[in-house]
């Protein structure tokens, strides 16, 4: 299948094929997208928890003009209306570093093979005679156990940062389109509220660490964090006491939706 025809598939209308004229395609890569990259992407950093304020929306915020145009008017990034508009990511900070749900196994794995020699092997003492500390990764809590005792990602070694998540790409208007009713909101889309949830417990982490708060209160609240940021990613599996669970609203569940619309489309086309 042409990308021409998948994404006309897509979108119904001949929107995408205009910006990118049919073409062929001799290999995709894939690459884990780095915190400078999602930063080079970005155009908005989200700050505000509130979407909107009297029926506008809030600058910073999730639903801040410039992530795209996808009712009338133009957008606030590219000027663009929303035939010509592709939409534009943003991003979110986070005051310390977090484990990427999808990126446990890699993680754990390297830092067993972690020494402070330097010398990386799978066994459990080290050619410099040292004997290893042994990581495990505590899924109820989500968090990495260091010889049986919470260790958190600001004291793991700087080796496995790319596996850490320090800031959080958040999607164009047109992942998350509100559910509006002529000009109104009626409601947001489910992934934005996850963002906002994400938003709203790093406003009250960095709170705790702007206030100088007992260390037991910030690991508590950077563990709400954690969760809030698993979840968006992939709420199956994680413990479900914390929330109300909302079924079939994260990026993976997401991502199976398309890949089976795309298994469809082929299908038929074969046909
Ligand atoms: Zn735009
Ligand atoms: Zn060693």
């Amino acid at each position: 299948m042409s990308l021409h025809g998948m994404f006309i598939k897509f979108y119904g209308e001949p929107l995408y094929p205009v910006l990118y004229p049919k073409m062929d395609i001799s290999s995709i890569g894939f690459s884990i997208w780095s915190a400078e990259d999602i930063l080079k992407a970005s155009v908005v950093e989200v700050t505000e928890s509130k979407c909107l304020h009297n029926g506008v929306p809030v600058e910073g915020g999730l639903r801040d003009p410039r992530f795209g145009c996808i009712h009338d008017g133009t957008c606030a990034f590219c000027g663009k209306t929303r035939h010509g508009c592709p939409g534009h990511w943003g991003h979110i900070s986070f005051p310390l570093p977090l484990v990427h749900i999808a990126m446990v196994a890699p993680l754990v794995q390297a830092l067993r093979q972690h020494c402070p020699c330097g010398v990386r092997s799978k066994k459990k003492v080290c050619a410099c005679g040292r004997v290893k500390d042994r990581y495990t990764w505590v899924k109820t809590g989500l968090a990495v156990h260091k010889n049986g005792k919470v260790c958190p990602p600001s004291e793991f070694p700087p080796e496995v940062d790319r596996f850490l998540v320090r800031v959080l790409p958040v999607p164009p208007i047109h992942i998350r389109p509100p559910l509006t009713v002529g000009n109104t909101t009626r409601g947001e889309n489910d992934l934005t509220y996850r963002l906002v949830n994400i938003v709203r417990k790093t406003h009250s982490l960095c709170k705790a660490l702007a206030d100088a708060l007992p260390s037991h209160v910030v690991y508590e609240r950077y563990e709400q964090v954690q969760h809030a940021v698993a979840d968006i990613r992939n709420a199956v599996g994680t413990a479900k006491h914390l929330h109300r669970r909302r079924p079939e609203g994260e990026v993976e569940a997401e991502q199976r939706r398309r890949l089976r619309q795309i298994g469809r489309a082929s299908c038929r086309e074969r046909v």
